[in-house]
């Protein structure tokens, strides 16, 4: 049988029959079809889908075209993060924690050698001893004296080398470490915009809420939507829209004090929370954001065409004794619903309790 001619080009490679290039395809004519952005994120995601390499991807995809909900950028970020960013960043912390392993078991492997040389030389230790003790020729102490000097050298090379495997073993564990604390703030930053993601924003609810019930300290929330973001989407495109969503991750970013938290909730929504605020402190800064946002005159960075204002809504609601953390999203969401109802680019308060 003779080998298959190589694709000459790109476009050739397209019309091969190679199932990883019919998925490519499939993931491409995908994006184009859902309007979605030809970013690689986005490909990977629908190649995964097309390809069934992750199971999860086509169960949640499936799921959205079957409710016929609009596939958005946003949603294919969430799910790529959460099936295939994930899924690589698990990996990492499994080959990290391999690794740790056998270097561990490298380190006790040396320990065990330097014990058995050791005993060893304890041995050398007592029989040259015990030699010396008895009546003896010059000959016979010189000698013993040499094992015991010999005995003594292979012993301090055994060291040696412990000490250096030792040093080197600190090395690796160091390297590792720094590997692993890169996984661990990656797996909690949203890619877009840099703030912490949505896993970041339930471990910190989840901590503050417990605080709330152990000193009474409590906590406020703040919840986020960009004002009628799809319309600006299908104006200026998803690109443009990115570069809103990062501008508007920036500017709370930088709103927030030390200890305080702000979060991509997802897609265009954001959270913030305050510990230890009064709500009307927490309503002071969301309307300082919102007013900040209003405030700006949006320009295309490439050409310098104007793209007008955006907007924020927001909900803001105070952790009650006692109360669980959905319960607080769901209060500022509610609040939140009411700014939208209410007019949008308004902040609203849920002041009552759960
Ligand atoms: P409202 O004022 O009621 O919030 O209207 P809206 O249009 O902002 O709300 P809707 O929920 O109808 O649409 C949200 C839009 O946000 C749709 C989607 O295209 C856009 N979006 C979500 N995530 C992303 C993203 O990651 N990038 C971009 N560019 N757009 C996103
Ligand atoms: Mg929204
Ligand atoms: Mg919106």
């Amino acid at each position: 049988m003779s080998k298959p001619e190589a694709p000459s080009s790109l476009d050739a490679y397209f019309r091969s029959q190679d199932p990883s290039a019919l998925h490519a395809n499939q993931a491409l004519a995908r994006l184009q079809q859902e309007s979605l952005s030809p970013v690689p994120q986005n490909f990977e995601l629908w190649f995964a889908y097309y390809a069934k390499t992750n199971l999860d991807v086509v169960h949640a995809l499936d799921t959205l075209s079957t409710a016929q909900l609009p596939i958005t950028d946003g949603l294919c970020e969430d799910i790529h993060q959460r099936f295939l960013s994930e899924a690589k960043n698990n990996e990492t912390v499994r080959e990290t924690g391999a690794r740790i392993q056998a270097t561990l078991t490298g380190v006790s492997n040396r320990v065990d050698a330097a014990r058995a040389a050791t005993h060893q030389y304890k041995e050398a230790l007592q029989t040259a001893a015990s030699q010396l003790s008895g009546p003896g020729e010059n000959e016979q102490i010189r000698s013993t004296l040499r094992t015991v000097l010999d005995n003594t050298s292979d012993m301090l090379a055994h060291n040696q080398q412990l000490e250096d495997a030792l040093a080197q073993s600190s090395l690796v564990m160091q390297a590792l470490e720094r590997d692993l604390e890169a996984v661990r703030k990656q797996s909690l930053t949203d890619g877009l915009t840099a703030l912490a993601n949505r896993k970041a924003f339930d471990a910190e609810i989840a901590r503050l809420s417990q605080k709330a019930q152990a000193d009474g300290q409590g906590y406020c929330m703040v919840m986020m939507d960009i004002d009628h973001f799809k319309v600006f989407n299908d104006t200026y495109g998803h690109q443009v829209g990115d570069d809103v969503l990062r501008l508007v991750g920036r500017t709370l970013g930088q709103a927030v004090r030390s200890g305080d938290m702000a979060a991509r909730y997802g897609g265009e929504e954001f959270a913030i929370l305050l510990p230890n605020t009064r709500l009307s402190v927490a309503l002071q800064l969301a309307n300082a954001l919102r007013a900040t946002m209003e405030s700006m005159s949006l320009t295309r960075r490439k050409s310098g065409d104007k793209l007008g204002r955006i907007t924020l809504s927001g909900g803001v609601a105070e952790v009650a004794p006692g109360e669980a953390p959905d319960s607080v999203v769901a209060r500022s969401d509610a609040a939140l619903y009411l700014a939208k109802s209410r007019g949008r680019n308004r902040i609203e308060v849920h002041s009552g309790g759960q």
